[in-house]
């Protein structure tokens, strides 16, 4: 999920998209409803190719305003989102602390980390507060590269870090979500830590 509107993988994204683009309002708003039933009751990579699929349609969902028209109902476990009224799909990721569980629908605040259920919540910042750090190592300035002495060494070192705390939020972090949302998607990836999904092993 590059955020550079220019960038090859974002092209080739909007490519893929392309599919649904010939789904009229009606077919792309039961194609959804029917998906989130499909998704209902388990936690997500965010690199899995049926979330890929179903956040390409659910953007365009979001640019044509299908929730408004109500053409589809959503399954009942699904309350409305605050952000933009789609069905609730959050997607947690390293930045829970400052950004909440983010929309799947319309890319903005979908819960706000003050408002995480208090039950796992203080989880959810252990887990926010350790994996810092390990980021962080990716954005060292120079002064603090040369201090480490050998840096790719501290790099390698972090990105191995970050891909134990990763797998630790997919399998023990995100399950405790399925007790206050239908379904959770958690980031598997770090892309300036250069962790891929595959290095991700739950
Ligand atoms: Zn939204």
């Amino acid at each position: 999920m590059a955020t550079n509107p220019e960038s090859p993988l974002d092209l080739l994204w909007k490519e893929y998209g392309l599919a649904f683009r010939e789904f009229d309002d009606l077919t792309l708003a039961r194609w959804l409803a029917q998906t989130l039933g499909q998704l209902e009751g388990k936690t997500w990579r965010l690199s899995h190719p049926l979330l890929g699929a179903y956040r390409l349609a659910a953007q365009l969902a979001h640019d044509r305003q299908i929730w408004f028209k109500r053409l589809a109902t959503p399954p009942a476990a699904y309350s409305e989102s605050p952000c933009c009224r789609a069905p609730m799909l959050p997607l947690l990721t390293r930045d829970v602390r400052d950004s909440g569980l983010i929309c799947q629908h319309c890319n903005d605040t979908l819960v706000p980390f003050d408002e995480i259920p208090s039950a796992i919540r203080g989880d959810v910042e252990a887990w926010a507060a350790l994996y810092a750090p390990v980021h962080a190592v990716a954005h060292w300035d120079d002064r603090q590269r040369k201090s480490a002495g050998d840096y790719d060494r501290a790099y390698d070192q972090a990105a191995k870090e970050a891909e134990n705390l990763l797998a630790r939020a997919g399998s023990q972090l995100a399950p405790k979500f399925l007790e206050f949302y239908p379904v959770v998607i958690w980031e598997d990836q770090d892309e300036c830590l250069e962790v891929r999904p595959e290095d991700v092993l739950i």
